[in-house]
């Protein structure tokens, strides 16, 4: 039988043994960094953004599987789309692991393999590791420098 909960635990442990887009990006033009203190993780976000377009985007730090796997999966997904793209993904994955409801079959095909952590609604706690690479994103693309903290 076919287990979508097993695929998606598949999703975050591929991404966070073997995080994609980990590292430095030569010529970024856009970065801020990201802490969750409930849990620890910490990571740096880098943007290359020209004419609106995010071109290519990085991460590095250290954190838990989630933090990984989102941050992994995120910087997969906003290459290629422009700010407001990339901004309107990161309100549509908070809407998904942060309201009551649960997502529809049209919200998970929607957000891709981002879906794999839709699972983190049940745990308040995880879903600041689940979003924290996301805040970070935001913070970079608006050039806010301070430190974000899910504090
Ligand atoms: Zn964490």
């Amino acid at each position: 039988m076919f287990d979508l909960k097993d695929l998606y635990q598949e999703v975050i442990i591929d991404h966070s043994k073997r995080p994609r887009h980990f590292g430095k990006l030569a010529g970024q033009n856009r970065e801020a960094e990201g802490y969750n203190p409930l849990c620890g993780d910490r990571l740096t976000v880098e943007l290359i953004v020209e004419d609106g377009i995010v071109k290519d985007a990085a991460f590095e730090g250290a954190g838990c599987a989630i933090s990984t796997a989102s941050a992994s999966l995120m910087t997969d997904m906003v290459r290629g789309k422009t700010e407001a793209e990339a901004q309107a993904l990161f309100r549509q994955f908070q809407d998904l692991v942060t309201r009551n409801d649960p997502p529809t079959e049209d919200d998970l095909l929607e957000l891709e393999k981002l879906a794999a952590l839709a699972g983190v609604r049940a745990f308040p706690s995880r879903v600041k590791c689940a979003t924290l690479a996301w805040h970070t994103l935001s913070a970079a693309l608006d050039r806010r420098n301070a430190p974000v903290k899910t504090e």
